[in-house]
């Protein structure tokens, strides 16, 4: 991981790596769009006049961009790394950085990003099952290191990559099919499969969270002891640096779960029906546009509730 990225910054300017490599990225990408932050430019009548396009090329003031975005075209989140590099580049003064609500950019720009979106909501769904269910035989189809079951890791990963790649856009497509004729919508069966695919982010993202947060409270106490005793050199700043470690709040994750489950619902239905401006739909048009992914997510939404509940 480290010679890798070394060497491709040694070939290609610019961060190469986390651009066109890195599997963090593509996770996180996507997922930057429900932020609350988002950088833009103040005129898009100053950028069109820009001829240097100090953001992308950089200047004395500050680097070239370096994920390579020209600040005046920026229409989204996912590509920009928030180094706000290009706020001291641009000799407008023309960047800023603005506050909005939660969730609100409906992005995926294109049929593979519909891909990686549906891939990474279902993801998260197969973990959840994987690590968090009451079925330890499920755990040992992958865990190799111990087991050294290549044969039931073979069928796991093609049962998982079957799922993520095919069957559920596949399901996507079917119901996009389906939306497109009963609403009787002048748009694209393709164009119907990407806003059901966009209104996918905020789901996947709230069950990846519910799919950590038993991690993060097996963790707190760690957390406490570390703010006492930061460097481990035996300081005890705040008289918590050896507390027994304890579950936090194990009776409450279920409950945050719940929660995390029941607010992805929300926003995802809320940014389907959205979808209502890009495509020019009247009211009917609408119900019966949104009506196939919304029976799909309330399903889903209540089967992932049952299983963190119980
Ligand atoms: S952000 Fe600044 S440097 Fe970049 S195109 Fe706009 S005006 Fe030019
Ligand atoms: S904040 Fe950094 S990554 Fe984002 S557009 Fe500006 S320079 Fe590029």
């Amino acid at each position: 991981m480290i010679l890798v990225p070394t060497l491709m910054s040694v070939v290609w300017e610019l961060r190469a790596f986390c651009r066109y490599v890195c599997p963090v990225s593509v996770f996180i990408g996507p997922y930057s769009r429900m932020s609350f932050l988002s950088l833009r430019n103040k005129s898009q009548v100053i950028c069109n006049q820009c001829k240097p396009h100090f953001c992308l090329k950089g200047n004395a003031n500050g680097w070239a961009c370096p994920y390579g975005i020209n600040v005046g075209e920026m229409k989204e989140n996912t590509d920009c790394g928030l180094c706000l590099e290009c706020i001291r580049s641009c000799s407008y003064d023309n960047v800023s950085l603005y506050i909005r609500p939660f969730g609100m950019e409906r992005g995926t720009r294109n049929l593979s990003e519909a891909w990686l979106t549906m891939a990474i909501f279902m993801v998260a769904i197969i973990y959840s099952i994987l690590y968090l269910g009451p079925w330890p035989v499920v755990r040992d189809y992958v865990n190799i290191i111990d087991k050294h079951n290549w044969g039931l890791f073979g069928i796991y990963s093609l049962v998982m990559w079957s799922l993520v790649l095919i069957i559920v856009p596949g399901i996507f497509y079917f119901l996009a099919i389906i939306g497109t004729r009963i609403s009787k919508i002048k748009s694209s069966i393709r164009e119907v499969f990407l806003e059901y695919a966009r209104s996918l982010l905020p789901f996947g993202l709230m069950l990846w969270i519910a799919f950590v947060i038993p991690m993060l409270f097996v963790n707190v106490t760690f957390i406490i002891q570390s703010a006492s005793d930061p460097f481990g050199w035996g300081w005890d700043f705040f008289g918590t640096a050896n507390i027994p470690w304890h579950q936090f709040l194990p009776q409450f994750i279920p409950w945050f779960q719940a929660i995390l489950v029941l607010t992805g619902l929300y926003l995802s239905l809320r940014n389907i029906r959205k979808s209502w401006i890009s495509c020019q739909m009247k009211r009917q048009q609408l119900f019966w546009f949104c009506l196939p992914v919304s029976l799909l997510f309330t399903t889903v939404a209540v089967v992932m509730l049952f299983f963190f509940t119980n």
